[in-house]
């Protein structure tokens, strides 16, 4: 392992300071960046510990919910305003990894985690634009079935990993972000890039920036939501495919409906048309795959994941299917 310098930050603007000086890294619980420091992924010259700023998960004044960055995955799930307000959310962030990890990751530090690529991972010897832009990508043609199905590019064709991210998707979290430039908020749905021909720049955040904290606005589905993932084992992997998602009827028809996918494309995936199509309409099988047809008609996977097309229809007429039966 490289020299490497520590620096535990008491306040954002000193996080935002010490991000000037080498090539640091924040550090929040630590369980994917040290990973990747012990596999020769990361090289940081410096770690900026931001486990001292905000994890305050508190009320805002419209009804929404603000989260510290530095809140704990585990603390997010338990707590009571996300339990009975927001009940995906709680669902995606306890189907992720182990209690043990859910004790340590942050919030923050669950928006910028990395992907699980195998490639991206063999740092001694696979070829990945991500980790070395240019080289090129072992997966396409490689070993796959974990790999996106939609909004890949002939650069990578890697998935965002997150469960947390899925959900905060569906309900339109904002991320907010202060840097040298000062504060801005960024809509979740933004916030993670597609590869395009750059697959190692994931986020719009820019050089300097930390994570403050993310808000939730008011849900209007509230215990009309869930979260269903699956998975090649029970506990402790990663999602094949995920859906967050909530809904509402009005008069025997679809008032409103969110929907967001994990584990098939390289961000969290909101399927704004299938939405569109799905409002004012029956809450049957067959409008829930039109729906999905049209959301994945830009669908290209690759060789050993076309499996996952059929499994995220599936995966979410299911989910509808019983939002809308309990919801009715
Ligand atoms: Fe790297 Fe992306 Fe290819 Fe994986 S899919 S090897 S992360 S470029």
């Amino acid at each position: 392992m490289n020299p490497l310098t520590y620096h535990r930050a008491r306040s954002i603007d000193e996080a935002i300071g010490l991000t000037g000086v080498g090539a640091p890294s924040l550090l929040g619980g630590g369980t994917n960046l040290i990973d990747l420091m012990r596999k020769g992924v990361e090289h940081p010259s410096a770690l900026i510990d931001v486990t001292a700023l905000s994890s305050e998960i508190e009320a805002t004044g419209d009804g929404g919910l603000r989260i510290g960055a530095a809140a704990r995955n585990s603390a997010l799930a338990a707590h009571p305003l996300v339990r009975s307000q927001y009940p995906m959310l709680a669902r995606a962030v306890l189907a992720g990894a182990s209690a043990q990890i859910r004790n340590m990751a942050t919030v923050g530090g669950n928006l910028m985690q990395r992907t699980r690529c195998l490639y991206f991972q063999d740092a001694a010897g696979s070829r990945c634009n991500k980790r070395s832009p240019g080289t090129g990508c072992d997966a396409i043609g490689g070993f796959n079935r974990y790999h996106a199905v939609i909004g890949a590019s002939p650069s990578c064709i890697a998935t965002h990993p997150s469960d947390m991210c899925v959900a905060l998707a569906a309900l339109d979290a904002l991320v907010h972000v202060a840097g040298p430039g000062g504060k801005r908020r960024i809509p979740l749905v933004d916030f993670h890039r597609l590869p395009d021909e750059r697959a190692d720049i994931e986020t719009l955040l820019e050089p300097g920036e930390v994570i403050s904290a993310v808000e939730l606005p008011p849900s209007p589905f509230g215990t009309d939501s869930g979260y269903r993932k699956v998975r090649d084992r029970a506990s402790y992997a990663f999602a094949l495919v995920s859906v967050a998602a909530g809904l509402t009827m009005r008069g025997g028809v679809i008032e409103d409906v969110c929907i967001a996918f994990g584990g098939v494309a390289p961000k969290p995936w909101r399927a704004l048309r299938a939405e569109a199509a799905l409002r004012g309409g029956p809450a049957i099988g067959e409008a829930f795959d039109a729906a999905f047809q049209g959301e994945f008609s830009d669908a290209a996977p690759a060789a050993g994941n076309a499996f996952k097309i059929e499994l995220a229809q599936r995966t979410m007429s299911a989910i509808l299917t019983q939002l809308s039966g309990s919801a009715s």
